[in-house]
């Protein structure tokens, strides 16, 4: 029905990491680490789990409140206070969701209507087009182009039109790992204000900066009034399958998309919101020993990219990198990478199952290679790509 068009079914990361599994290719397909997050985190949740509650106390086995634990909406606004320098009041300008992605989903269902038009910078997230088609809008799409991937202003500001509702940001990028850079964040918003655009603004990758710094997008002069931002504990704390994610922003539009996800999920496991409110809070050092591991194993692909022949794109930030195979006589990623998943024995995803569906674009050779693993692991990946060369 509405998802036609936009969405494969299942979606393209499970299909790869399904191929990869088949043919035992190694996974650089969909994004999670193969490194969970700290031992003491998980503790936290386990003995959260395991201890019977003191009379008069929740019992963390049970509902979490609609707007999530207190503990962690009061770590949320600590820590955007500490990173971002917005302080916020965790009653009404902090949502705790089921992971960015039911952010995104609430986001979009509360402050969207049937054909308002949403923009968005392609290649783009594939739940940003999913959830624009269930709410019934219209997406635009304006490219971003190699090799810095920075979205052009006067390319946003052509497309807007009167059914113009909001602009979807992604900082740091995923495919690409482009961070926003300030001024053309600066020059982004004023279009936003000038057009007086909604802004959703998924910033999952916050904390996975190896170059340069990560500008919130809330915090730019004029966005605040405007924006709704997501982000998430899964990319952060390496623990993706917790699917504690969180949303920020003024009280109104907080308090629509609030009244959006009560109908989709409620809430979800108050065990897991306590461990990340605690490891918010004092990280013990993990957020910068994750960023110089994710670091190195950026340059070690990188690296043997480079000697496989192939020019990528060095990522300030993310879970991946994105390369054209074109140099090894490659046109359609698509086609390529079931090539490389059975006879090299490496799996990515094309760069195109992030773009529209309708014509190929001018990433339509590209590849997305995700470095969020084990230095072993990315050995072996560079090895049998040097040998498929
Ligand atoms: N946004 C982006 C850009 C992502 O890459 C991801 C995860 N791959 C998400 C949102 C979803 O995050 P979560 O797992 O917290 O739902
Ligand atoms: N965000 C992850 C990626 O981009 C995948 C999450 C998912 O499987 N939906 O690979």
């Amino acid at each position: 029905g509405l998802l036609r068009g936009t969405a494969p079914t299942p979606t393209v990361f499970e299909t790869m990491t399904g191929w990869a599994r088949e043919h035992d290719a190694v996974n650089l397909g969909q994004g999670f680490p193969d490194h969970d997050g700290p031992a003491w985190i998980r503790q936290i949740a386990a003995q959260a789990m395991l201890t019977e509650p003191t009379s008069g106390a929740a019992s963390l086995n049970q509902y979490a409140p609609g707007t999530g634990l207190p503990s962690l909406r009061a770590a949320v606004g600590h820590h955007v206070e500490r990173h971002r320098g917005l302080q916020l009041d965790p009653d009404r300008e902090i949502l705790i969701t089921t992971g960015a992605t039911e952010g995104i989903a609430a986001a979009l269902l509360a402050l969207v209507s049937p054909g308002d038009e949403v923009v968005v910078f392609e290649p783009f997230y594939d739940s940003y087009a999913a959830m624009i088609a269930l709410a019934g809008a219209v997406q635009v799409t304006v490219p971003l182009s190699a090799p810095d991937f920075q979205p052009d202003p006067l390319a946003l500001e052509s497309v807007v039109t009167e059914r113009t509702r909001m602009v979807v940001l992604n900082t740091p990028h995923n495919p690409t790992g482009a961070v926003l850079a300030r001024g053309v964040l600066d020059q982004l918003i004023q279009v936003c204000s000038r057009h007086d655009l909604l802004v959703l603004s998924d910033e999952v990758y916050e904390h996975l900066v190896y170059d340069g710094e990560h500008h919130a997008v809330a915090s730019t002069p004029g966005a605040w009034e405007r924006t709704i931002t997501v982000s998430s504990a899964g990319k952060s704390l390496s623990l993706t399958g917790w699917k504690v994610g969180w949303l920020t922003g003024p009280a109104e539009l907080v308090s629509a998309v609030r009244a959006v996800k009560q109908f989709l999920t409620y809430s979800s496991g108050p065990a897991y919101q306590e461990a990340v409110a605690e490891a918010l809070l004092n990280d013990r050092g993990f957020l910068a020993d994750q960023r110089d591991r994710f670091r190195s194993t950026r340059d070690l692909l990188v690296d043997g990219l480079r000697q496989a022949g192939l020019d990528p794109v060095v990522p300030a930030a993310g879970y991946f990198t994105v390369v054209d195979l074109a140099p090894w006589g490659v046109q359609d990623a698509a086609h390529a990478v079931r090539e490389l998943t059975v006879q090299a024995g490496v799996t990515g995803i094309p760069v195109s199952s992030l773009c529209r569906p309708d014509q190929p674009g001018p990433l339509h050779s590209w590849v997305r290679l995700a470095f969020c693993k084990r230095p072993e692991v990315l050995q072996e990946a560079v090895r049998r790509l040097g040998a498929a060369a």
